[in-house]
């Protein structure tokens, strides 16, 4: 979001904030004053503080003491007769209080009574020193000790609050106060900048939506001829193909407020609160119309009430706020201007009750790019940009099947962040290939420590996979060979593949069999495997399974699909077949993935001088290029990538480890 949004504060402004902060001062100004007053005016003057040394010499020698008390066995207060008024060294004492007037700690009752005889041993019995012992507890003190912890509770609990107050106004409704109000966050109208403009590639979902901006824009023409208006509209496909952009495009086109949230934000803990947080934000918007609502992933709070009750009951949160929308879109008429907007990855997930007419009654799916589409989306992130004349939009296109609208925004980015580290002045051509390696296959870790031997085994398995793949139909063109380290992986393959729809059962078979291409490769070569086929070998079981179970390629197992498109099935709880069906299952992918093995080592013992002259030539370039291959094992059977009809296919880029 960027810095012109706001978050709604559901509580308002806070306009009396600056006047509680001034009056909780004085209630802390209060306490103090409470704790220090009564030393500031000597309130409860208890004495003057001296020692047994002066209390002795100057004190029991004048013979001027009425009594001592002994508070608690620990202190002695003394009184001095009052007939010392005008004894210059009594007189400041006696005039502040009528005692005791000094104190001093004894120490211990013993000593000080011994102490005390002693210094009175030759007065006489008539004359010596009353001595009383009482108990005494300080009753500011005692209170205080109540008092306090009270009031160190409460100076806490105020801080917290005030804490999660503040979080509240930035955050919507963190606040506890603040616990069921909607925390979208509204974008107002002349603050919505986003447009069709920035809407590259999704013609006909924007032809879907423009009829909801004509219709915020000008309600009236159709009305007037009894239309009404989908009240709710929801866009579904793959993450980063423009969901949110086009939801934030149509509220700028129309130019209506924009309430964004994400399903996610109305569960809560506490059952109840995404509900009142439904309510909330409906209300809002009403108060706002015409405008927009916006709900991301809606699925978190959307999906078919039911569901996964086995796997540890209903999820009672969801479900409240799950009803509380349904009654929410029922609720407000076609024509009240507030028309709900929601995005998922999962459409399958959801439940009917909310796909049904009346509520999300139109569906607008978005697919990821194709090389057009492509085309169009490079051309709005390249706007920003600072490029030379290498940039062939087209070709850029061309170099990223299979990417969404939000892998280009990034691949343009990341381009302009390698152009700047290399100082340049324009980003180019190689910045762009590069930011798509670095997608793709992550970076490069050239600093890596891997040794001679494993440089030679990642070599011969990465030659193994061009080998196998060069000489299969139905294998898609290889570009590129590396061994150099990137994220994960320490050797790849680069594929430009059609894009098709549909693959034969051919295609998978061959597909399956390059894949094993570098594990056999490394038996041919070294007598043993390696572990790194683990990618490989996780590709084919799934690919092999898909193929038995999924598409019906197998003849045993018949034309019968266990795919479960609606996803209420999790196939390692809940098998669909029988147990015997379940072994020959297995069974039948055991042989599919042996007998693409099988082919594997064939075609590479055939053609086992190519394979190590492509290996040596990647130990001592690195990377090696679509040439290098075809300068080794000449043209491919079915060579559909030369330069001619490159332009006509429309590529893809994969990975192999
Ligand atoms: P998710 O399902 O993960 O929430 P999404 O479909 O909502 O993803 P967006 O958030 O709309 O994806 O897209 C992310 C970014 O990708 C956008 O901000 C934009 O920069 C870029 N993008 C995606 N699709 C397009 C497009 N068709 N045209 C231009 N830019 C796009």
């Amino acid at each position: 979001m960027n810095g012109q949004n706001k978050r709604i504060n559901p509580s308002g402004p806070p306009p009396s904030r600056p006047r509680r902060r001034f009056s909780m001062l004085w209630i802390y100004a209060l306490l103090l004053a409470l704790l220090f007053v009564p030393s500031l005016f000597n309130i409860g003057f208890s004495g003057k503080e001296i020692t047994w040394q002066q209390f002795e010499n100057d004190i029991i020698s004048r013979k001027a003491v009425e009594k001592i008390v002994i508070v608690n066995n620990e202190k002695a207060d003394i009184y001095i007769k009052n007939e010392f008024a005008n004894d210059p060294y009594f007189k400041d004492v006696l005039k502040r209080s009528t005692g005791p007037h000094y104190f001093f700690n004894i120490g211990s009752v013993e000593s000080f009574e011994r102490k005390l005889d002693e210094a009175q041993k030759n007065f006489p019995a008539n004359e010596k020193i009353i001595v009383s012992y009482v108990k005494k507890s300080n009753w500011f003190w005692t209170i205080m000790s109540w008092v306090l912890p009270f009031i160190v509770l409460f100076a806490l609990w105020n801080f917290l609050l005030r804490r999660s107050g503040a979080m509240g106004a930035g955050g919507g409704g963190s606040s506890i106060f603040n616990f069921g109000k909607t925390t979208a966050t509204l974008v107002e109208k002349e603050k919505s900048s986003v447009t069709f403009n920035d809407v590259a590639g999704l013609e006909e979902a924007e032809m879907e939506v423009r009829e909801v901006v004509d219709f915020l824009k000008n309600p009236g023409s159709f009305t007037k001829l009894g239309a009404k208006i989908p009240k709710g509209v929801i866009l579904v496909g793959p993450p980063g193909t423009g969901k949110t952009l086009l939801a934030k495009a149509v509220a700028g086109e129309a130019q209506v407020p924009f309430f964004s949230i994400s399903g996610s934000e109305f569960v809560e803990m506490f059952v109840g609160v995404g509900a009142s947080r439904v309510r909330d934000l409906f209300r809002r918007a009403k108060e706002k119309a015409p405008c927009i609502i916006f709900i991301d992933e809606i699925d978190a709070i959307g999906r078919s009430r039911g569901k996964g009750a086995f796997l540890g009951g209903a999820n009672d949160e969801r479900e409240s706020t799950l009803n509380q929308l349904l009654t929410e879109m029922d609720g407000f008429g076609t024509n009240s201007g507030v028309i709900v907007l929601a995005a998922t990855n999962r459409a399958d997930m959801l439940d009917p009750a909310l796909l049904r007419p009346g509520r999300f009654d139109r569906h607008i799916y978005l697919e990821l790019p194709n090389l057009t589409e492509r085309e169009e989306i490079f051309k709005v992130h390249l706007r920003p940009l600072v490029i030379d004349e290498t940039i062939d939009v087209h070709f850029l296109a061309s170099q990223t099947p299979g990417f969404s609208g939000a892998d280009i925004a990034n691949i343009c980015n990341e381009s302009a962040l390698i152009a700047a580290r290399k100082k340049k002045e324009k980003v180019g051509r190689q910045d762009f290939l590069d930011a798509i390696d670095r997608i793709v296959a992550g970076i490069e870790k050239k600093s890596k420590i891997i040794s001679p031997e494993e440089k030679k085994t990642i070599a011969y398995h990465e030659a193994g996979h061009a080998v196998v793949s060069w000489l299969l139909k139905h294998i898609d063109p290889i570009i590129k060979v590396s061994i150099i380290p990137r994220g994960k992986s320490l050797g790849a393959a680069w594929y430009l593949p059609e894009e098709k729809q549909l693959r034969s059962e051919s295609a998978f078979a061959e597909h399956l069999c390059a894949t094993l291409g570098g594990r056999a490769s490394e038996e041919i070569i070294f007598g043993e495997v390696s572990s790194g086929a683990l990618d490989d070998l996780e590709k084919v079981t799934k690919e092999a399974y898909m193929m038995v179970v999924y598409y019906g390629f197998n003849k045993k197992i018949g034309n019968i699909s266990y795919y479960d498109s609606s996803g209420q099935r999790d196939m390692g709880i809940q098998k669909p077949f029988s147990e015997e069906t379940g072994r020959l299952i297995d069974e039948e992918v055991r042989k599919l993935v042996d007998s693409a093995y099988q082919k594997a080592k064939a075609i590479l013992q055939e053609n086992k001088e190519s394979l190590i002259k492509i290996a040596e030539l990647l130990l001592k370039k690195e990377v090696i290029f679509k040439e290098d291959i075809e300068s080794i094992l000449g043209r491919r059977p079915d060579d559909k990538a030369t330069a001619e009809t490159k332009s006509k296919i429309v590529p893809a880029i994969t990975q192999q480890n």
